[in-house]
């Protein structure tokens, strides 16, 4: 049962995930570390937190730590904070009576997971074998009943247990074989895969408020553009993003999104601060486009239809996953103002310029480019005024207000219905 120590570092084992779990023994329990950090210590990555499975329940586990409590309600863990770092501290689970309808939804799902369980039962309740590599680390012992090491190893992701009931099970799991196959460059066993490939309609049963998390460790981990890719090859993308999936049929909307997140991508390697409503903003921005065209083909205004296509856009998008409004908000900024970027007469650069999100704005013009659109070579001319002395500054501005056509002077069409003729009516 007990494999030997391989190679694990101690070193990279937080200190304070090692008082847990001597404290708990200490009073009697038994607790291991688990999950990703033992994962990824194997594999000799620094683990970015710590797990701990126990078999003390959670007021138990809250009584014994003075800066801990309790959260989730689906799953009840304890969360015990040391500093900034939190340690999870998760009781030993086991598995449910399939009698009880009440704990599960029509298609097989897992809606409470309270049932607390005994060690062996906590390994196989766990959702890949290389997930349940349980360590002591008094003892320094590896204890690996669903055979993780060897998947670890071979670099393989595999469920404990059948992928199709697993994944109905809990949809999730989807999204997370997909997550980790992204960061550990971790390959699917066939079998997992063709069953993400053919069951991935399931996520839609997931709260959207679960999917919007899901979603940020996909794309704000570091390896979203590798996440992106997996999510097309497993036809999971569609199931998250509807709109943004459809409209990469005749738009350039793959390519935009997978610079964005490339870019992210590499910000997070740089240490630099990042944004989920930059990444948004590119899966939807030809969607939103397109929602604001045919508003104003309808006879609404520019401003109108920006904002009116805005609201529908993310509003539909708030059914699959959730879009906090700090999120939202500069979201729209970023689109809002891509039709501000090319008025550049005047004071208006310089105005422009002072904007909170011009940064943002200005890094995905580049990105639309890139994408291939056309924009008459905008982003080299806002690269340009950024960088040059006042002399210049007021050169460029005359010679892009030479070239301004005068405003026409149009007459409002009369206002259509804005939702006739849209997919979906919000
Ligand atoms: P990360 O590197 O992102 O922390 P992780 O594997 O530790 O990866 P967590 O979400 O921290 O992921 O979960 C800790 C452990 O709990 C997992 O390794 C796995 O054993 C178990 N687990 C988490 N989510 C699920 C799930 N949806 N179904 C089954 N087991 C799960
Ligand atoms: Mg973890």
């Amino acid at each position: 049962m007990n494999t030997p120590l391989s190679n694990i570092d101690t070193d990279k084992i937080s200190t304070n995930a090692l008082k847990v779990v001597k404290r708990l023994q200490d009073k009697g329990y038994q607790a291991y570390l688990v999950g990703g950090c033992i994962r990824d210590l194997l594999v000799g990555k620094s683990p970015k937190d710590f797990d701990v499975a126990t078999d003390a329940h959670p007021e138990e586990v809250r009584d014994l730590f003075r800066n801990s409590r309790i959260v989730g309600k689906r799953f009840r863990i304890v969360h015990v904070r040391f500093g900034r770092e939190i340690v999870e501290v998760t009781t030993f689970r086991g598995p449910h009576d399939e009698q009880y309808d009440e704990n599960h939804s029509d298609s097989g799902m897992t809606l409470s997971d309270n049932v607390y369980g005994s060690f062996e039962e906590d390994v196989f309740r766990r959702d890949f074998a290389m997930n349940a590599v349980y360590y002591q680390p008094q003892t320094k012992e590896i204890i690996d009943l669903a055979k993780g090491v060897n998947d670890i190893s071979a670099a393989k992701i595999k469920t404990i247990g059948e992928p199709e009931s697993r994944l109905r099970e809990d949809p999730v799991r989807m999204l997370r074989a997909v997550r980790f196959q992204a960061k550990l460059q971790f390959e699917l066993e066939d079998e997992l895969s063709n069953s993400i490939a053919s069951l991935g309609y399931l996520v839609q049963d997931v709260s959207p408020a679960r999917l919007f998390e899901e979603v940020l460790k996909l794309f704000m981990s570091g390896n979203g553009a590798a996440a992106f890719d997996h999510l097309m090859e497993l036809d999971l993308y569609g199931w998250l993003f509807p709109d943004s999936r459809r409209s990469m049929e005749g738009n350039a909307t793959s390519a935009l999104v997978k610079l964005a997140l490339e870019s992210t991508d590499r910000r997070i390697a740089d240490d630099m601060p990042v944004t989920p409503a930059f990444i948004y903003a590119a899966m939807f921005w030809y969607p939103f486009v397109e929602e604001k065209e045919r508003l104003q083909e309808a006879g609404a205004t520019q401003v109108e239809a920006s904002h009116e296509a805005a609201n529908n856009i993310i509003s539909k998008q708030q059914l699959f996953t959730s879009v906090p409004r700090r999120f939202t908000g500069p979201m729209r900024d970023i689109w809002f103002l891509q039709f501000r970027l090319p008025n550049r007469f005047g004071q208006k650069p310089d105005i422009l310029i002072q904007h909170k999100r011009f940064r943002a704005a200005y890094d995905f013009l580049l990105l639309r480019e890139l994408a291939g659109e056309k924009t008459g070579d905008l982003g080299a001319w806002w690269t340009e005024y950024q960088e040059a002395d006042d002399e210049r500054r007021s050169a460029m501005k005359q010679s892009s207000g030479q070239k301004r056509r005068r405003k026409r002077n149009r007459k409002k069409r009369p206002r259509k219905n804005p939702n006739e003729g849209m997919f979906w009516q919000p």
